[in-house]
């Protein structure tokens, strides 16, 4: 049922939103072996219900969210809560302060269920980097739900919540929700405040929406979106373009769908829905992109640079992991790193140092920073003639819990056409195709900066036609 409808009856009085939350909390215990929910806030969604139920019955107002339930990815600080981004480096912190993104959402009534699982710092594509270990795929749950939200999609999929917040540096709200057969959007770069967003490539961090409804997902868009004094790299857009109609020139690119790595169904999939759009009257043309295998080297190489440096502040001094028995300070400061920090992140910390060092600086970071400009002028030409490029979301489908343990790259890889968005900055979504014989496949778009509400009326208008 569509959240509108659901909103209408609970203003109606004709169910109640305490009802909801404990349908909720009944779905959450109910899928605890899918590995979901870190902490579920009960006491605090039940008492925010019952107050908003009480308001409605005196006939007061309430905010434009009222009725919609919502969990967060454990990289969204929440005052008062533990926060963790999945890392035994966190275990035990307590937010000092409310994300931007959160605060918006509880000013309007939204009600925070619960906090979800992830991979570490956001760190992966299958949440098995996790020091609370995997989530189980709700579709097949011997496979990954992919990652780095991959509890933000399990929960949407599993009916635990309306939306989760997910955030999305190379493409982690969009390939779990592909995995777990639901929508994931992550809007421009600078649209959404990341101020309490636990940072993981500050050039490329996002937050996102998961969710099953598109329409919920915009009215989410419309409260989180904004500027913000606390994060400076956040603005107002100005209002998106006209909006996408059939006379809208549509982009996909065979160098990208032709890919070597591509899995032959995934690969039909997708040619079959750029034949139903086709078919249903859209303009759909080819377009070359020369540049497709610059696009995994230079995000590794940008984001595990600036991971670097973001992590440098976990030291565990003031807060954090703390190492027993250091003798030196020195041998403090490795304990506390070495045994915080999981395997996964401490491989890009090392990357990361290992590219910004001072003799290597111009010949990996130096250089990346050269190909993301080269990048994104290339999509920005595309993008001024053909406002929407489609393209696969994942070349691979999930994989079994484990198999990919011990090969980081081929994982690396799997990147590869949800990267590009953030390297650019430019808004992208992921449909789901929900086709029986290959539950998931997607579709992604992506469009120019700013056109953000465009795309999310778009995927709409498609859903028919997929
Ligand atoms: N899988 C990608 C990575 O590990 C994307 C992660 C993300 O978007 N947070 O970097």
């Amino acid at each position: 049922m569509s959240f509108q409808i659901v909103q209408t009856q609970i203003l109606n009085k004709e169910t109640s939103l305490e009802t909801r939350v404990n349908q909720y909390l009944a779905a959450i215990k109910a899928t605890k072996d899918f590995n979901v929910f870190i902490e579920v806030f009960e006491k605090e969604a039940l008492d925010k219900a019952k107050a908003l139920d009480a308001k409605i019955q005196k006939g007061e107002g309430v905010g434009r969210l009222c009725g919609m339930v919502v969990s967060i990815k454990d990289v969204l600080c929440v005052k008062g809560k533990e926060v963790t981004a999945a890392s035994k480096m966190l275990k035990g912190f307590e937010s000092l302060f409310t994300a931007t993104a959160i605060q918006r959402l509880l000013d309007e009534d939204a009600i925070i269920i619960g906090r979800v699982h992830c991979d570490e710092f956001a760190m992966g594509s299958s949440n098995e980097n996790s020091v609370y270990g995997p989530v189980k795929n709700p579709i097949a749950p011997n496979l990954v739900p992919g990652g780095s939200s991959g509890g933000s999609a399990a929960a949407v999929a599993l009916d635990t919540c309306d939306i989760s917040i997910g955030s999305d540096t190379g493409g982690s709200v969009r390939q779990p929700a592909a995995f777990c057969g639901v929508k994931g959007f992550k809007p421009s770069y600078g649209r959404i405040s990341r101020y309490g967003l636990i940072a993981y490539a500050s050039s490329f961090d996002q937050i996102g929406i998961l969710g099953k409804d598109t329409d919920a997902m915009r009215m989410v868009l419309q409260v989180m979106e904004g500027a913000d004094d606390w994060d400076a790299t956040c603005i107002d857009f100005p209002n998106s373009p006209s909006s996408f109609d059939k006379e809208t020139k549509i982009a996909w690119m065979p160098d990208l769908v032709n890919h070597p790595g591509m899995d032959p169904d995934i690969k039909k999939e997708t040619l079959d829905a750029i034949h139903a759009i086709k078919a249903a009257g859209y303009q759909v043309e080819e377009v070359e992109f020369p540049y497709i295998d610059y696009v995994i080297p230079t995000y590794y190489i940008v984001t595990t640079g600036e991971a670097s440096t973001n992590l440098s502040r976990y030291d565990g001094i003031r807060y954090g992991y703390h190492h027993q028995g250091a003798d030196s300070l020195e041998a403090l400061y490795t304990g506390n790193r070495t045994e915080g920090f999981g395997k996964e992140v401490k491989r890009r910390i090392m990357l990361g140092t290992f590219v910004l060092s001072a003799g290597h600086y111009d010949a990996f970071f130096g250089k990346a920073q050269k190909v993301r400009g080269l990048l994104k002028r290339k999509m920005e030409e595309i993008l001024s003639e053909y406002p929407v490029i489609i393209s696969p979301v994942s070349p691979v489908r999930p994989w079994q819990i484990g198999e990919k343990l011990t090969d980081p790259v081929s994982v690396y890889l799997a990147d590869i056409y949800t990267v590009l968005a953030n390297l650019c900055g430019i808004p992208a979504i992921s449909i789901p195709l929900n086709k029986a014989e290959s539950p998931f496949a997607a579709l992604q778009l992506m469009g120019p900066k700013g056109a953000d509400h465009n795309l999310l009326a778009l995927s709409e208008n498609w859903e028919a036609i997929l």
